[in-house]
């Protein structure tokens, strides 16, 4: 049992916590993080870590950022609130939507605010909806998402969002609208002897059982990341998305790119849709688009779309969506200075830079024991622990192997994140250095051998 300081006390008293075991938590107690400088954060102890996840995979130029703050307190000591509804709007938010639209690799018309991730597909999927009712055909309403997607956590995002968690015992999916098809993981999904480009031919060819199946004329979209981030930090073979979006064009299904974790250099490029040829109608955006530093997200509205919403406004007279907080003019302000960082700074290019050494060392951790795969893409990348390197065998769920082993990097001062199937995500702010990267994975790999140590003490094998 932990001591518990008075911090611990009153956060065990008073907090519940998302995407937390609440039945442990009172034994467990929580991490305080109190600051935070660079790529480091300190807990209440005064123990630093790398944060080598940049929060949750959005704090893109790291901690204190005096241009972010500035931009903030400039923003709220001229005009802390005002909003866009009923025609009223802003500087902060014009400027924004101008930017993006400048940056986005895809056409878009306008753009719509939104406060998260989860807010931003939620608008999304309401938007698609509309659309088809404005264009008659009220039957195309079906969504095709992914076994492991992670779209976010309302009723209607949580139900594109395939993790079992997010939706046993709340009673998702919301309706039978949401279809699951194949997560692209060859490392798992892989037939012997099947080639990653056969692999991801037969994705192809599933998706489209499935829309020939349920209909192609109930079916409106097709929402997917680049790389799959909470579902295990998956990266597709190289010719998946050029092989499905045949598929989706033939049958007239709209593809969306979530680029809340890949958007803005992740992936080694602007997009993570770039990064893996993908030709999306629609992008939805968060995260690092603020650096995480206020909350904001967007979506990107093509011009037939937008039209068809404003056929909608003639007809009923407004457009009926909103949200208080959509394009607030503090996180907005955040933003615009955070895509002029972007640039300024060249973080593409650095991001560029550093993928080599930060991929080359997250691909030797593949020599250890327990390292079953890692992959990844710019500064993102996942690793599985496996029982059985040959057999691709996982350990029983019950060890909670990957549990432990985050455990160890946090002794060890590192953030990583562990998923389900025993896989653990790394994804640090974008602005690391070769020698940050470097110490990273030399924590990570000492953690990785204490599990090891665990592992062979306690003789845990697969199930
Ligand atoms: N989409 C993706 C790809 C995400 O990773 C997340 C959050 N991790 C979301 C959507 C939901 O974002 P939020 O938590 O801001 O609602």
């Amino acid at each position: 049992m932990t001591v518990l300081n008075s911090t611990a006390q009153r956060d065990i008293e008073n907090l519940a916590h998302p995407y937390t075991n609440l039945a442990t938590h009172p034994e467990v107690g929580p991490t305080v993080i109190v600051r935070g400088k660079g790529v480091t954060v300190w807990d209440d102890q005064g123990k630093d870590y790398i944060e080598g996840m940049a929060g949750l995979w959005c704090t893109a130029f790291g901690y204190g950022e005096e241009a972010l703050i500035e931009a903030a307190a400039e923003q709220m000591r001229k005009l802390a609130y005002t909003h866009l509804f009923a025609g009223k709007s802003h500087e902060p938010a014009i400027e924004l939507a101008e930017k993006l639209k400048e940056i986005a690799p895809l056409p878009v018309s306008k753009v719509l605010f939104a406060c998260s991730g989860s807010e931003s597909n939620d608008t999304l999927l309401k938007l698609i909806w509309y659309y088809n009712n404005a264009k008659g055909r009220p039957e195309k309403k079906k969504i095709v998402s992914r076994h492991k997607a992670y779209h976010g956590v309302t009723v209607a995002s949580a139900s594109l969002t395939g993790l079992a968690p997010v939706q046993r015992d709340f009673d998702l999916p919301m309706n039978d609208r949401f279809l699951y098809t194949d997560c692209p993981h060859y490392y798992h999904g892989a037939e012997p002897g099947e080639s990653a480009e056969d692999f991801a031919g037969r994705m192809a060819a599933n998706l489209e059982t499935l829309i020939e199946t349920e209909g192609p004329e109930t079916i409106a979209a097709m929402f997917a990341e680049p790389i799959m981030g909470a579902g295990g930090a998956i990266v597709p073979p190289a010719t998946y998305f050029e092989k499905i979006q045949p598929i989706l064009e033939k049958h007239d299904i709209l593809l969306v790119t979530d680029e809340v974790i890949c958007g803005f250099g992740r992936t080694a490029n602007m997009f993570g849709c770039e990064t893996f040829n993908m030709k999306p109608d629609f992008m939805t955006v968060a995260k690092a688009l603020s650096s995480g530093y206020l909350p904001i997200s967007a979506v990107t509205i093509p011009e037939p779309v937008f039209e068809a919403m404003q056929d909608e406004s003639r007809k009923i007279g407004t457009f009926g969506h909103g949200y208080t907080y959509g394009g607030h003019p503090v996180s907005a302000a955040v933003a615009v200075k955070a895509l002029e960082l972007y640039e300024k700074r060249n973080i593409l290019g650095h991001v560029r830079e550093m993928e080599p050494i930060f991929q080359t060392r997250l691909k030797a951790l593949e020599d250890h024991p327990l390292v079953g795969e890692a992959v990844g893409r710019g500064l993102i990348g996942g690793i599985e622990l496996v029982a059985d390197k040959k057999a691709k065998r996982n350990f029983d769920t019950r060890h909670g192997v990957a549990g432990y082993c985050a455990a160890r990097c946090h002794h060890r001062g590192l953030v990583v994140r562990p998923l389900a199937g025993d896989r653990i995500a790394v994804c640090p702010p974008l602005i690391i250095n070769e020698a940050e990267i470097n110490e990273l994975f030399d924590r990570y790999s000492r953690a990785l051998d204490d599990t090891l140590d665990h592992v062979t003490k306690n003789k845990l094998t697969a199930a």
